[in-house]
């Protein structure tokens, strides 16, 4: 079996290990769920934060308060035009969205060097074939690379550390402008109300082997999806599964 969309990503490697089956309905059979709230907001805030910093990279200095009306506008938008699965009410959201972009806007955004946003690299991984893409959210003009989250709780240092989606993006960097001296780093913005909104920067440090053992885990997770094996992963985060529905109707892959 052909990669479903023609390439990996972070996203369907950490799907896929999360439980081939919940990859079986999203990419191949392709079912559409609603996002729950906490996803949607990260949309809208990567959609405004990205629309400022194509005003600095064209040599604007936007005013925050244009930046807020657009991320208004984008989250009325989207929200009226989409199924969101609510668990929190849309005014508290919409609200907590509006403070992580203010705290972006007075701490983070005026540093920022802007080069590229929302960069989509991809590279052919060597001995397969098989392509490798993924978006970086931010690269700036000292090539530092950083990926934006937004999230109710504090995240803890080995979670970044340990994360291979900047393993990826930094691959990909490399294959793509030749070896640089980049650095790695998440953005977290967090807190579970508006009037309690912190930041934090996270600094990533590739531990020595962590991309062979990245390339050797995308090599098995693609003989795997190749060779047609989407077995459950029953777990206790089934519970929280946008698929469990199907799975339960339609049994065993
Ligand atoms: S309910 Fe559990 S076993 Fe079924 S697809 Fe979701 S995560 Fe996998």
């Amino acid at each position: 079996m052909a990669l479903p969309r023609g390439y990996i990503s972070h996203s369907q490697l950490r799907t896929y290990n999360e439980c081939p089956r919940k990859y079986w309905f999203s990419y191949i059979e392709g079912i559409q769920v609603p996002c729950n709230e906490k996803v949607f907001l990260g949309e809208v805030f990567h959609a405004a934060i990205e629309h400022y910093f194509q005003l600095r990279i064209a040599g604007g200095a936007p005013d925050p308060s244009v930046v807020e009306d657009h991320f208004t506008s984008i989250f009325e938008a989207e929200a009226a035009g989409r199924p969101v699965a609510w668990e929190a009410p849309r005014r508290e959201t919409r609200e907590r969205g509006l403070a992580f972009l203010k705290h972006f806007l007075k701490h983070f955004g005026p540093k920022a060097r802007p080069l590229m946003v929302e960069k989509e690299l991809s590279a052919e991984l060597p001995g397969s074939g098989v392509l490798l893409k993924g978006v970086i959210d931010l690269i700036e003009e000292d090539y530092a690379i950083t990926d934006f989250k937004t999230t109710t709780s504090r995240w803890s240092d080995s979670r970044a550390r340990s994360s291979p989606q900047m393993i990826i993006y930094k691959y990909l960097f490399d294959r793509s402008f030749g070896p640089l001296p980049a650095t790695m780093k998440y953005e977290v913005f967090y807190g579970k109300k508006a009037a309690n909104v912190r930041h934090q920067t996270l600094p990533v440090v590739a531990e020595d082997g962590a991309l062979d053992r990245l390339l050797a885990m995308i090599g098995h997770v693609v003989e795997r999806i190749g060779a047609g094996a989407f077995p459950a992963n029953e777990t206790a985060f089934c519970r929280y599964c946008d698929f469990r529905r199907e799975c339960r109707e339609k049994g065993p892959a």
